[in-house]
C-alpha cells in the first residue's frame, strides 16, 4: 500500500467553505481518517437540537450543505483546566458497583479502568489520560497520536479478542466548555488496524498485535466529545473501515459523486435532476446545471458527508460492508467535466457538468481493467484494478455482527459531576444503548421543500403562521432524522456493546460487579436480519426517474 501522510493546519484557520475538512492518512499499513465540524455547527446544532429539534431540521442540514462565511473565533479557550487529583482506589470504586482495574497512566500515576453496572463501557479515570486526550493539538501530538496504543493495549489485558471497533470518546465538560472537535483538530478519526476483505480497493494487511488483538479489531475510532456518537459522525467514522478506496477520485469521500447519498457524502443517483424536468420557479436548472440530493426528502447533498446519523448508509456502502450483493445497488450516476477540474457542488445541490455518466457497479466488478486506462473518465476511474472485483468475503458470509467497546475517557471529578442533569454519565449510556439498539426508533422530523418532488407516502405541511418577512414555507416530513446502526444498514447488520463482563479475560471472570439490575439488556440477537431492508428511503423504486 501506498504511502501518502497528510496532516492538515487544525483548529481555529480550519476553511470555512465547507464544515467538513478531511483530514487523510495513509501511514504504513494502516489508514488514518478524520473530519472537522467547526465550533459554530456544533453550537449551531445544540441550538436546533434543544430549541428547534423539529421544525429546524432543515436549518441544521442546509447549513452543512451550504456552508458559512462566519470565521472561527478560539482565541477564548483557554487550556485544559485542572482537576483535583483523585484520592479513590478500586475499593472506593467497588464499593460504588463499578468492576474496577488499576493501570498506570502515562506518568505512573493509578489509572482506573471502570465498568458500571450496565456493563456495556468502560470508563477510564485519570486526570493525565483526560488531559493527554484532550489537548489543544495545535501544541503537539494530543492522546490520539502517542496514547492509542497504549490505551488499547492496556484494555486487551482486561478484555478477550472480541471487539471489531475500539472507540474511545472523551467526556465533555460543559463547565468549562472547551471546544474539543477544535481541540482535536477533527470530530471523529477512525485508524484502520486491519483489512481482511478484498474487491474493495484496499490491500490485506494487519495491524492488529500492536493493538493487543490478535487479529479481529479493525479500527480504533476516537471521538473527540462524547455527544458526537448520537449526532455523528459516529455512523461516518465506522463506515471509514471499508471506504472509500474505491476510486481514483476521491481517495476518502464520495464527493460530487451520484453513487448514493451516503454517510461518506455524495448524492443519491434518482434524485437527479436536470434542465429537461427542472424547468421553471426558483430553481430551475439552464443546459448544463443539475441538482441532487442526499435522499428523495432532501434537497442538497454533502461531498464528505450528509448531516452526521441523520442518514444511513448508502446501498453501495452496504455493499462495502459486506451486506447486500453488488446487483443490489442501483447504478452511478456520476457527473463528468472534461479536463483537469472536477464538478463543484453550489447551494440547494447545484452543481455544473459536461454530461452524466451511468455506470453499473457490477460491470465495474466484473470488468475492472475497463475502468483502470486513461481513457476512462476520472470522476469514475478506481484505485486499482487488482484490489477493485468482487468483494470477497461476499455478502453471505460477511460478519454481520460487528462488537465495539466503548471506552470513556474522563477523571473522577467529572464523572460525577453533572448529577440530576442529562449531562451524566447517565445519558452517555443512553446514548450508546440507542446507538447499539437492535431497533430503529423512528425520530421523524421535517425539511424545507425546495426544489424535490414530493416522494410518494409524504406529504407537503406548512408549519408555522408565516408573516410578510417570513413567508409560508412548505415541509416535507422524513420518516427518520436520526439513525442508529442497525437502521442506517437497514436492519442488516447489528452493533453489539454490551455484555462486556463476558469479555473478560477467563482469569478476571470473577471479578465483575453484578449488582446491577440488568433487565435493560440492550443487545439481545434479533433474527431480522433478511433482505427486507427497513427504514431506507432510498428503496422505493417508485421514486420518481428522471431518466
Ligand atoms: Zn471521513
Amino acid at each position: 500500500m501506498g504511502v501518502e501522510y497528510k496532516r492538515e493546519q487544525p483548529l481555529k484557520n480550519y476553511s470555512s467553505e465547507y464544515y467538513f475538512t478531511l483530514i487523510y492518512f495513509i501511514y504504513r499499513n494502516y489508514t488514518t481518517y478524520k473530519i472537522s465540524l467547526s465550533n459554530k455547527l456544533r453550537i449551531i446544532i445544540k441550538v436546533v437540537k434543544s430549541l428547534f429539534l423539529k421544525i429546524n431540521f432543515f436549518l441544521y442540514l442546509s447549513i452543512i450543505l451550504m456552508g458559512c462565511s462566519e470565521k472561527e473565533d478560539s482565541s477564548s479557550e483557554t487550556t485544559n483546566s485542572t482537576y483535583p487529583s483523585n484520592t479513590n482506589t478500586c475499593v472506593t470504586y467497588e464499593s460504588e458497583n463499578y468492576t474496577c482495574f488499576e493501570k498506570l497512566d502515562t506518568i505512573g500515576s493509578p489509572e482506573y479502568y471502570l465498568i458500571p453496572p450496565t456493563n456495556d463501557f468502560v470508563l477510564i479515570v485519570s486526570n493525565e489520560t483526560y488531559s493527554l486526550w484532550t489537548a489543544d493539538v495545535s501544541s503537539g501530538d494530543t492522546g490520539f497520536y502517542k496514547d492509542k496504543l497504549r490505551l488499547a493495549n492496556n484494555l486487551y489485558t482486561i478484555f478477550e479478542d472480541n471487539f471489531d471497533f475500539l472507540i474511545a470518546v472523551n467526556q465533555h465538560d460543559y463547565e468549562s466548555n472547551l471546544n474539543l472537535s477544535a481541540r482535536a483538530g477533527y470530530s471523529g478519526i477512525n485508524s484502520s488496524v486491519r483489512n481482511i476483505v478484498s474487491g474493495i480497493g484496499l490491500s490485506i494487511y494487519n495491524n492488529t498485535s500492536s493493538y493487543g488483538s490478535s487479529g479481529r479489531l479493525g479500527s480504533f475510532i476516537h471521538m473527540p466529545a462524547h455527544y458526537l456518537v448520537s449526532n455523528g459522525p459516529m455512523l461516518h467514522e465506522i463506515m471509514h473501515q471499508w471506504g472509500n478506496f474505491f476510486f481514483e477520485y476521491d481517495s476518502a469521500h464520495w464527493g460530487v459523486s451520484g453513487v448514493g447519498g451516503g454517510q461518506l457524502g455524495g448524492f443519491e443517483p434518482s434524485t437527479l435532476m436536470t434542465s429537461d424536468n427542472l424547468t421553471s420557479g426558483d430553481y430551475a436548472l439552464s443546459t448544463g446545471n443539475y441538482r441532487a440530493a442526499s435522499s428523495k426528502y432532501t434537497s442538497s447533498f454533502g461531498t464528505f458527508a450528509n448531516g452526521g446519523n441523520s442518514i444511513p448508509y448508502s446501498n453501495f456502502e452496504k455493499w462495502l460492508m459486506g451486506l447486500i450483493p453488488a446487483s443490489d445497488v442501483p447504478n452511478f450516476k456520476i457527473p463528468i467535466t472534461s479536463g483537469d477540474t472536477y464538478s463543484t457542488r453550489g447551494t440547494d445541490g447545484l452543481f455544473t457538468a459536461d454530461s452524466i455518466a451511468e455506470i453499473s457497479l457490477t460491470d465495474i466488478l466484473s470488468n475492472p481493467s475497463n475502468y483502470y486506462n486513461d481513457t476512462i473518465p476520472k470522476e469514475y476511474r478506481i484505485s486499482s484494478t487488482s484490489k477493485i472485483g468482487p468483494r470477497d468475503p461476499d455478502y453471505s458470509t460477511s460478519r454481520k455482527n460487528f462488537r465495539a467497546l466503548f471506552v470513556l475517557i474522563t477523571n473522577d471529578t467529572l464523572m460525577k459531576k453533572y448529577q440530576g442533569s442529562t449531562k451524566t454519565l447517565d445519558s452517555f449510556q443512553s446514548t450508546i444503548a440507542n446507538f447499539s439498539l437492535n431497533s430503529g426508533v423512528n425520530s421523524s422530523t421535517v425539511i424545507e421543500k425546495k426544489w424535490q418532488p414530493v416522494p410518494s407516502g409524504s406529504e407537503v405541511e406548512i408549519l408555522g403562521a408565516g408573516t410578510e418577512d417570513s413567508p409560508y414555507k412548505e415541509y416535507l416530513r422524513i420518516p427518520d432524522g436520526n439513525y442508529n446502526f442497525w437502521e442506517a444498514t437497514g436492519g442488516l447488520a447489528t452493533l453489539q456493546t454490551d455484555d462486556l463482563s463476558g469479555s473478560f479475560k477467563s482469569v478476571l471472570n470473577s471479578r465483575f460487579m453484578s449488582k446491577g439490575d440488568h433487565s435493560r439488556r440492550i443487545n439481545i440477537e434479533t433474527k431480522k436480519r433478511s433482505h427486507n431492508i427497513v427504514n431506507d428511503p432510498f428503496d422505493d423504486i417508485l421514486f420518481f426517474n428522471p431518466f
